[in-house]
C-alpha cells in the first residue's frame, strides 16, 4: 500500500510529510544525485473532458523513491529543492521522461488521438535554464515533445513578464504549448494572460473545494470559465473530488477536470491499461443525465 502513487493510504508518506523526519530529510536532500540513482519517478493522474468523459492527457508528477525514507511526494522535496537550486535537475529529468513516455504511448494510438502530457515546471527554472534546447535535444532522442503542456504559475509572470513572454514564444516556436497552473492563487488577472502563448488555465482545486460552502468562490469559478471562453483559454478545474463538483462545473461549461472522482495519479502500467481499456471507469458519471445537464 505504501507503494500507490497517489497520495492518501501510505504510511510512510504521513510520517514524512508531517513528522521531525521531514525537517532532517531537507539537510540531507541531494536531488541531482537522486536524478543519477534513478530514484525518481512519474505517476500520471488523468485529465478528462468534462462534456463527454473522454480521457485526454494526464499530468506528470513526480515523486522519490528514497532508499531510506520510501515514496515521497513532491511537498517533502520540491520546496527545498527550489531554495537549494536543485530543482532545475529534477525537471529536467521529469522533461525528458515524460517526453520519452509519451512517445512510447502514443506508438500504440492514432496519430491524431488527442492525448496531451501536463508537466510542471518551477517558474524560476523557465528563465535560468536553456528549456528551449532541452527540448530540441528530447526531440533528437527519440521522445515526443510535440503532445506537452508546460505548466507554469502565475508568480512567475508577474516576476518579469518580458522576459517571460520571449521564453514562452521561444518554447512555442519548438513545438511546446502552456498551462497556468493553481491559477486564482496569485496575483495575475486572466486578462493579463489574453496577450501571452497560454492555452489552458488551471483553476486552483481550493475553489473547486470552496464552491458548495461559499457562493464567493462559485462565482470566482463561474467568472473564470467565462472570461476564458471570451479570451479562448480552456478552463482545467482541479481537485474533483464528488459527483456535486462535477454537476456544477458542468453546468458552467467547464472543458475539462482533473481530480480524484475519476482516478489518483498512476504509475505508467496502470496507464498502460487505462489506454487499452474500451472506457475508462469513470464514463459512468455520463451514464447518467444529471451530468449532462
Ligand atoms: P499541482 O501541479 O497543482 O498538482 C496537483 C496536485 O493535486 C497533485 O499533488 C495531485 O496528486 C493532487 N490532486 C489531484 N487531484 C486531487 C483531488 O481530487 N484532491 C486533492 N486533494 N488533491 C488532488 P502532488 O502530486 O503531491 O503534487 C503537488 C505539487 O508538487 C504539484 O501541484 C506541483 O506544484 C508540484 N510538482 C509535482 N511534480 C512536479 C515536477 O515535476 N516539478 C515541479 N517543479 N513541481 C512538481
Ligand atoms: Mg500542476
Ligand atoms: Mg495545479
Ligand atoms: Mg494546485
Amino acid at each position: 500500500e505504501a507503494k500507490r502513487a497517489g497520495r492518501g493510504r501510505s504510511a510512510t508518506y504521513d510520517i514524512v510529510a508531517h513528522g521531525a523526519m521531514s525537517r532532517r530529510l531537507r539537510l540531507e536532500i541531494d536531488l541531482p544525485q537522486a536524478v543519477e540513482r534513478d530514484e525518481l519517478r512519474l505517476a500520471y493522474q488523468p485529465i478528462v473532458d468534462l462534456t463527454d468523459g473522454a480521457l485526454v492527457g494526464f499530468e506528470a508528477l513526480v515523486r522519490w523513491e528514497h532508499p531510506e525514507h520510501g515514496l515521497l511526494y513532491p511537498d517533502a522535496f520540491i520546496g527545498a529543492a527550489e531554495d537549494s537550486g536543485q530543482v532545475a535537475a529534477v525537471d529536467r529529468w521529469v522533461l525528458r521522461e515524460a517526453s520519452r513516455q509519451m512517445a512510447a504511448w502514443r506508438e500504440g494510438l492514432a496519430d491524431d488521438a488527442v492525448l496531451m502530457l501536463n508537466v510542471n515546471c518551477t517558474g524560476r527554472d523557465l528563465l535560468e535554464s536553456d528549456y528551449t534546447d532541452a527540448v530540441r535535444r528530447i526531440r533528437d532522442e527519440g521522445g515526443d515533445p510535440d503532445h506537452l503542456f508546460l505548466e507554469i504559475t502565475e508568480s512567475v509572470l508577474v516576476e518579469d513578464p518580458d522576459a517571460v513572454t520571449a521564453e514562452l514564444r521561444s518554447l512555442q516556436n519548438v513545438g511546446v504549448r502552456f498551462c497556468i497552473d493553481d491559477f486564482g492563487t496569485g496575483y495575475s488577472s486572466l486578462a493579463s494572460l489574453h496577450s501571452l502563448p497560454v492555452d489552458r488555465v488551471k483553476v486552483d482545486r481550493s475553489f473547486v473545494a470552496e464552491m458548495a460552502e461559499r457562493t464567493e468562490s462559485a462565482a470566482l469559478v463561474r467568472t473564470i470559465i467565462r472570461l476564458g471562453q471570451i479570451l479562448g483559454k480552456s478552463i482545467v478545474a482541479e481537485g474533483i473530488e464528488t459527483v456535486a463538483h462535477l454537476e456544477a462545473l458542468c453546468g458552467m461549461g467547464c472543458a475539462y477536470g482533473q481530480g480524484y472522482l475519476f482516478s489518483r495519479p498512476l504509475w505508467p502500467d496502470q496507464v498502460s491499461e487505462l489506454l487499452a481499456s474500451e472506457r475508462p471507469p469513470w464514463a459512468t458519471y455520463w451514464a447518467d443525465a444529471d451530468v449532462m445537464a
